[in-house]
């Protein structure tokens, strides 16, 4: 089996495994108790928050631990919301192709009244800076552009946009979910006010992640209950994952440079034996892009189909719609960056990681090779494509 989704999930860490049998075993208390067993939970939960403060640069203080990259946009966007609407401030920006977690937080400020600006994602994947900020007004209350996007991969110039915010004077928040522990990111550097991060994107558990939130911006709970979290995140920490995830993330981190170095080498071979069959584009910037990410259109295709024909094969990979799976919509990050639908349907999305061998990318391109050739042999469009009934696209 050859597992290339890793922006879907990645395999957990032996090492994160290891830590969390170890404290679920040994460190079982619930780090409200005042007793011994409560207590050293305790330690651990403030020793994870320490490390992962110190990955992106923050303060501990900075850090409240969630359910993971969802629940961290949810909180971010809303206490942006209601901070920003306190002064009369109701306008929020952000990009057509961020995650739904991010969207749909949107479409429901909007449905209070909220005014939304989604900037135009150019064909290239990026968000052009001096777009954001044309688009900031008086009354902008945030800005929330991710930093890498989890299907075509474009990192987006994060620093210079944070810049921007912070010049104007405007809250700027992050998904980080794709980036943290893949890329270097330091939130004092790059200008963040806000991030959200998932653990297990980066080797760690599922059900687990962060909101980095700078000193002296108010949140709004999502979650009512217990004082937890310095009173911004009730319910009973998940001491185990955390600890999981923060293994997780120093052997990340660790390895990063060496990782970014192999798997971009990886990923580039990937692509240009991908570029050699026929009327087919890469999604998105060749280069700015995660190192891991490989995304093509195929005309002619169903992106579905070929899933099912690269699964037959062993291969594990995800098409634009991943996420909606079961649904036949486009994925909405392919139309951002105008892909029109037809062409949109025939997506590919290959995210490979360290572990990734050179015979497995060798192995993926030939059969990606066979099940496009295989599947255009009897599609109609590709049919009326080479009798010239239709324009090529691609
Ligand atoms: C996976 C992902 C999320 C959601 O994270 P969960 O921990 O699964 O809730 C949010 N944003 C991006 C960019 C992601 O890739």
């Amino acid at each position: 089996m050859i597992y290339a989704d890793n922006a879907a999930t990645t395999k957990t860490s032996p090492k994160a495994i290891e830590k969390m049998v170890e404290v679920m075993n040994n460190t079982f208390g619930n780090p409200s108790s005042l007793y011994g067993v409560g207590q050293k939970a305790k330690e651990e939960l403030e020793k994870s928050r320490e490390e992962v403060a110190k990955v992106i640069g923050a303060n501990p203080k900075e850090i409240i631990f969630t359910s993971g990259g969802s629940e961290a946009d949810n909180q971010a966007i809303i206490s942006a919301a209601r901070l920003g609407a306190r002064k009369g401030k109701k306008h929020i920006i952000s990009s057509a192709f961020e995650h739904h977690a991010v969207l749909h937080t949107l479409n429901k400020l909007q449905g209070e009244g909220f005014e939304i600006t989604l900037l135009d994602v150019h064909e290239n994947g990026l968000i052009v800076p001096e777009e954001v900020e044309n688009a900031i007004r008086e009354d902008t209350a945030l800005v929330t552009i991710m930093f890498a996007n989890n299907e075509i991969g474009t990192i987006q110039p994060i620093r210079e946009i944070g810049a921007i915010c912070r010049k104007k004077g405007v809250l700027f928040h992050t998904d980080a979910v794709q980036a943290i522990g893949h890329v270097h990111v330091n939130v004092k550097e790059d200008n963040i006010d806000m991030l959200s991060a998932s653990s297990h994107k980066f080797h760690g558990p599922k059900g687990v992640g962060f909101l980095y939130v700078k000193k002296g911006i108010a949140l709004t709970n999502i979650i009512e209950g217990g004082a937890q979290e310095r009173g911004k995140r009730a319910g009973t920490e998940n001491v185990p994952g955390i600890a999981g995830m923060t293994v997780a993330l120093k052997e990340a981190i660790e390895h990063l440079d060496e990782n970014y170095e192999s798997v971009s080498a990886k990923r580039d071979k990937l692509i240009a034996g991908l570029k050699e069959i026929p009327h087919c584009a890469i999604n998105g910037d060749e280069k700015k892009r995660l190192p891991g990410n490989v995304n093509f259109c195929f005309e002619g295709i169903e992106g579905e189909s070929l899933l099912l024909l690269l699964d037959d094969k062993g291969i594990q990979a995800s098409s634009g719609s991943a996420c909606t799976s079961g649904s036949l919509d486009p994925s909405h990050v392919l139309l951002a960056i105008g892909r029109v639908h037809d062409v949109a349907h025939g997506s590919l999305r290959l995210t490979i990681n360290e572990e990734t061998t050179d015979a497995e990318i060798d192995e993926i391109i030939k059969s990606v090779k066979e099940v496009v050739e295989y599947l255009r042999s009897f599609s109609p469009i590709w049919r009326d494509l080479v009798a010239g009934k239709k324009e090529f696209i691609l």
